[in-house]
């Protein structure tokens, strides 16, 4: 059955104010409703001014987006009745926003990108004794009431949740090259997920947090719908909420429509002319991105496509602690190896992100130096690293504490073998190749695994 699936993502921008106020965007640690103005609050009368630094960032966004960018922009009322807006409607843009059309590619196919538009964050409301649908009271936290975002919707192109989570990544690591966004920050990107099946109506899960959790609601709405269908039943048009705790979707509200929201224009502010001139200057300002940085990667330092793709769309401090690494020791090769296998396992397996970890390129460099150098094995090295990255100590503390692994003569533990499996070195010599995998496999096990197998077949030959 084909899935279509449409992503309306809202991401925070890292502003020093407040889109309409002068109010602060960071508003982490502050006590509940103390960063905020009658702008923010929504007292009656109170005037918005626009902060411009806002419509930097989503011109630039746009334009990395592959947008077409509006002439001029208006911003409209979206009127809803909520305790999360005092004043009953959001500040947004509706019928003429900032951008539109534009697409990103992922594995090859271009997913259209309907519209990139700015708007205010509503306050934060706190559920307490229960979840959103059964909590006994609500309370209401304005401090993130006006924060700015941009919205970014996609049109229904993706087919699968693998095609959602590639998508995301990429535009992550755009929006982490352009510096308008902190990836690190909790709730600083929610997504509303849109999937349908084949032939049928389709749900919209609100406000999902977090990258992994959009990927298990589209999973779990997606086995949701299937079992309606295979039944005989319809999907409903409606509005549902992802469950972080059951990682299921409950019925929320059916599907409210657009005129629903009577959008008008913001009366309180003008028109705005965004022209050539504010684009040309934004499109100068903009850093590289992920796509040059990788064609940049495998030029400059010559390794390969692949691994490149991995450290740059993982996250922009990955792919600049490698910079880091690559001007400390000139092996770019073999610390992109090294990055993209054992220091990403090891993170995840960590659940750290590179800037989480204790883990520095001086760090790190001296530890590849040592297997370069041959102080200690690749194979010792695998092991070592899993108290690298989350100790943050040095290769010489690690190897002080822990002992070097007991060096083997390898030679006798091969001459050992040959002695013990006289039949196995007949066969080969009589033409039958496989058989010094036999021994090849007789060694390692001698040794642990702790020998290279291309070494062991080398004097194997010599010896034989
Ligand atoms: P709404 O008015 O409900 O917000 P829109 O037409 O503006 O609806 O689309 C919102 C999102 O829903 C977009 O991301 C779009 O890609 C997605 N969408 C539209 N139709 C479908 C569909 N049949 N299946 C899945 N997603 C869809
Ligand atoms: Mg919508
Ligand atoms: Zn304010």
């Amino acid at each position: 059955m084909k899935v279509m699936i449409g992503l309306e993502i809202h991401v925070h921008l890292l502003t020093e104010s407040k889109l309409f106020c002068r109010c602060s965007s960071n508003y982490d640690g502050k006590d509940p409703n103390s960063n905020t103005c009658p702008i923010c609050l929504g007292f009656p009368g109170s005037k918005p001014a626009v902060n411009k630094k806002v419509i930097d960032s989503g011109i630039m966004i746009a334009k990395a987006l592959n947008c077409r960018i509006a002439p001029e922009m208006f911003f409209s009322r979206k009127t809803y009745f909520y305790p999360d807006m005092a004043k009953n409607f959001q500040i947004t843009q509706y019928e003429i926003p900032l951008s539109n059309n534009g697409y990103l590619e992922v594995f090859d196919k271009k997913i259209r990108i309907r519209r990139v538009h700015i708007e205010e964050d509503p306050a934060k409301l706190v559920h307490v004794g229960g979840g959103i649908t059964s909590a006994q009271y609500v309370l209401a936290d304005y401090n993130r009431s006006g924060a700015p975002m941009v919205e970014i919707v996609t049109e229904p192109d993706f087919i699968d949740t693998k095609e959602v989570r590639e998508f995301l990544s990429k535009l992550t690591s755009i929006l982490e090259h352009l510096e308008v966004f902190d990836a690190s920050k909790e709730g600083s990107m929610r997504a509303d997920a849109n999937v349908s099946l084949e032939g049928g109506e389709r749900a919209e899960v609100k406000n999902i947090t977090g990258f992994a959790n959009v990927e298990k609601a589209l999973n779990y709405e997606i086995v949701r719908q299937k079992n309606l269908l295979q039944m005989g039943m319809k999907v409903q048009r409606e509005t549902r909420h992802f469950d972080a705790d059951t990682n299921t979707t409950v019925t929320l509200r059916k599907k409210e429509l657009e005129e629903d929201y009577g959008y008008i224009f913001e009366p309180d502010l003008t028109m705005i002319e965004i022209g050539k001139v504010w684009v040309d200057k934004m499109a100068k300002q903009m850093p590289e991105l992920p796509d040059q940085r990788i064609e940049r990667f495998v030029k400059e330092y010559k390794i390969p496509e692949r691994d490149a793709k991995v450290i740059v769309y993982v996250d922009k401090a990955l792919a600049d602690f490698f910079e880091a690494c690559v001007k400390l020791f000139n092996k770019s090769e073999f610390i992109a190896k090294w990055i993209v296998t054992d220091l990403l396992k090891v993170l995840n397996w960590n659940g750290l992100t590179i800037r989480q970890s204790k883990i520095t390129p001086k760090l790190f460099v001296e530890f590849v130096d040592s297997m370069d150098r041959g102080t200690i094995t690749e194979r010792f090295g695998k092991e070592l690293i899993k108290e690298l990255v989350p100790s943050g100590k040095s290769v010489r503390e690690l190897i002080k504490e822990k002992g070097l692994p007991k060096k083997i003569d390898l030679e006798s533990v091969i001459k050992e073998v040959i002695e013990e499996n006289k039949k196995a070195v007949e066969n080969y010599k009589t033409g039958n190749e496989k058989s010094i995998q036999f021994l090849i496999g007789q060694v390692l096990k001698k040794t642990k695994s702790s020998a290279d197998p291309n070494k062991i077949r080398e004097i194997l030959k010599r010896l034989i």
